[in-house]
């Protein structure tokens, strides 16, 4: 199969819904970006990336930074440890609710979500201390871009309207299911979604997804185990109350972001990212996810 003349394809099918639905606005910083934007880049286990449109243009990783706090807490922690504080159910709701909460006891359904998310960065805090650093200091290593970095612009305009991160922290605190301080977690966690990855970045740093848990140089992030659960999760809730759709369009694990880009996984073969800003009414990049199911169909690359 050649892939780069594939990729081109996909560019061109998925022309006419770009600009379609709109970049996220509830963090200013990010509602300037033009929707209409387009790149996507694909990384085999061998290492070798291609890629079509924008796809070395930065951009802001947002909730895809959650697989990698997740894979890093995984990593250097206790499964259960954290399964305890978190569970890996599909929420059925928007990314950002606050109704299952409640009725669950501070626990959140899974890591995905902002809730689950924000227990993740609790573990990676106690875990490492400086958790953004210890998630770039990977994001750089895999990805092999030194120059990866915080947009501090996009982490203070979502800290500056941050009230519903804010409320989530406090109220799983008031279920004794946060261990740092609220403001430390919430200002780790907003700088982690505030990263800025190219798709090329991304397929690179997601690699081990792919190959079982094994990083590009050959060693072991997660065991065969844990990056088996990890996809599971991915497509099961990583892309929230949209999760069933995506599965049933792309038939691949995914973690989209509110950035427009979404991170994809075909187990045992390869890496693919996506990148367009306008999204759908549950987050999810329009052009993204229909790129995303060409993709899989083109190929045959699912896991169904
Ligand atoms: N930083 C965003 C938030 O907490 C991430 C959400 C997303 O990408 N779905 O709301």
């Amino acid at each position: 199969m050649d892939l780069d003349r594939l990729l081109g394809r996909i560019v061109d099918e998925v022309a006419p819904l770009r600009g379609a639905g709109s970049a996220a606005d509830y963090i200013p910083a990010l509602a300037r970006v033009d929707p209409g934007r387009f790149g996507i880049a694909i990384a085999d286990l061998d290492g070798r990336v291609r890629g079509a449109g924008e796809w070395e243009a930065p951009f802001s990783v947002q909730s895809i930074s959650k697989v990698f706090t997740l894979a890093l807490v995984l990593a250097g922690g206790d499964d259960e440890s954290l399964w305890r504080r978190v569970g890996r159910e599909p929420s059925g709701n928007a990314f950002n609710s606050l109704v299952q909460l409640e009725h669950e006891r501070g626990i959140p359904r899974n890591p995905f979500i902002n809730a689950g998310a924000l227990t993740v960065t609790d573990e990676l805090v106690s875990l490492a201390g400086d958790a953004t650093g210890e998630l770039l200091a990977f994001l750089r290593a895999e990805s092999g871009n030194p120059d990866l970095r915080v947009d501090e612009e996009v982490a203070a305009s979502e800290a500056a309207h941050g009230d519903r991160n804010l409320a989530l922290t406090h109220f799983m605190a008031s279920y004794g299911n946060m261990r740092n301080p609220v403001a430390t977690v919430l200002d780790q966690y907003v700088r982690q979604c505030s990263i800025e990855m190219s798709c090329r970045d991304l397929v690179r740093s997601g690699l081990f997804l792919a190959a079982r848990g094994e990083r590009r140089d050959g060693s072991e992030l997660v065991t065969r185990r844990q990056a088996k659960r990890i996809n599971a999760i991915m497509l099961t809730c990583g892309t929230y109350d949209a999760a069933g759709d995506f599965a049933y369009r792309v038939g691949i694990p995914g973690k989209s972001g509110v950035g427009g880009g979404i991170l994809a996984i075909v187990p045992g073969r390869c890496a693919v990212a996506v990148w367009s800003p306008g999204l759908d009414e549950r987050g999810n990049s329009v052009a993204g996810v229909a790129a995303l199911d060409h993709f899989t169909t083109l190929t045959g690359w699912s896991v169904f």
